[in-house]
């Protein structure tokens, strides 16, 4: 691999084994992510924002009707939406739950299609015989 080997020495006194970054340290070291000073906060941070957002708190189970109408995923969707607009939801948690939403609605129209179809079968046998 290609590139500039991290300066920084390790607590057991060896050498990092990571890549530099491409720009260098503001000490003008070359460092990699977990030894440049400015990049390990920025980093650090980044996953702070992660968990904070993984640990968001998600619209509580009783706030939520059983998902078995269409009225049902409405309801859903409506509540999704204002948690997600007011920040309580993680926008990709959010998706997620909007996917379901449409497989279960995507499955609900098939299955009504398929009772509609049987009904009319059932019928046309009646008529024919
Ligand atoms: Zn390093």
């Amino acid at each position: 691999m290609n590139g500039i080997q991290c300066e920084a020495t390790k607590a057991d006194g060896v050498r990092c084994a990571q890549l530099a970054n491409i720009e260098k340290a503001a000490d003008g070291r070359d460092l990699c992510v977990f030894h440049d000073p400015d990049r390990k906060d920025a980093m650090q941070a980044k996953g702070r924002e992660a968990a904070r957002d993984r640990n968001r708190q998600v619209i509580a189970e009783k706030d939520l009707p059983p998902l078995e109408t269409a009225t049902d995923a409405a309801e859903w969707a409506s509540k999704l939406a204002a948690a997600t607009a007011t920040g309580k939801l993680d926008p990709k948690r959010a998706q997620q739950v909007v996917n379901f939403i449409k497989l279960f609605l995507d499955a609900k129209t098939k299955a009504h299609y398929e009772e509609a179809l049987k009904d009319l079968r059932e019928r046309l046998k009646k008529l024919g015989g």
